[in-house]
């Protein structure tokens, strides 16, 4: 059920990405960053969350900048299976253009996921390759896409860095 919505968007004939397997065995809490330069090139956020990866597409990718703003658009649920994607969605598909593991790692709740998802609200630690610390999500009010825009910020720990954050480029 999870996954419906994830599957009716996708050819698994013609895309390479996994249509995901229903009652996969949970690995635990695991985070991915895709860098995918899709139409427009975005960074899609996923934690490992209730059997799935619950998504957001970070249209300029992740700031260690406490207070800085990154507009995450809640998408579908991704199947735990895509945790381990990489490669070229082909032309003629949903988000053609190629994919890159740009992060991993684990998550660690701050607060409980349970009860304060529904009100919009995550705040987690990752325990990443490029991303480390305390990070919150929060669900805004309008936006360009109501209902679905949240913001993800970096808070203040010893893994948070005022300016620009300049990260490595390349596939984990
Ligand atoms: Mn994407």
């Amino acid at each position: 059920m999870a996954l419906e919505t994830y599957r009716k968007k996708r050819n698994f004939t013609s895309t390479s990405e996994p249509a995901g397997e229903d009652g996969t065995p949970a690995r635990g809490h695991s985070f991915v960053i895709q860098k995918h330069a899709a139409r427009r090139l975005h960074y899609d956020f996923r934690l490992e969350m209730e059997g799935v990866l619950k998504s957001w597409a970070v249209a300029k990718g992740p700031s260690l900048a406490p207070g800085e703003k990154r507009l995450a658009v809640h998408v579908e649920d991704h199947p735990l299976e895509y945790g381990d994607y990489e490669g070229v969605i082909p032309e003629g598909n949903y988000g053609a253009g190629p994919s890159i593991i740009w992060d991993r790692g684990s998550w660690l709740a701050v607060e409980s996921p349970e009860q304060s998802l529904p009100k919009g609200k995550l705040v987690f630690e990752l325990k990443g390759y490029k991303l480390r610390g305390i990070f919150k999500l929060i669900r805004t009010k309008g936006g360009p896409t109501p209902g679905r825009d949240w913001l993800l910020v970096k808070k203040v720990d010893a893994f948070s860095r005022p300016g620009p954050s300049v990260f490595p480029e390349e596939s984990v």
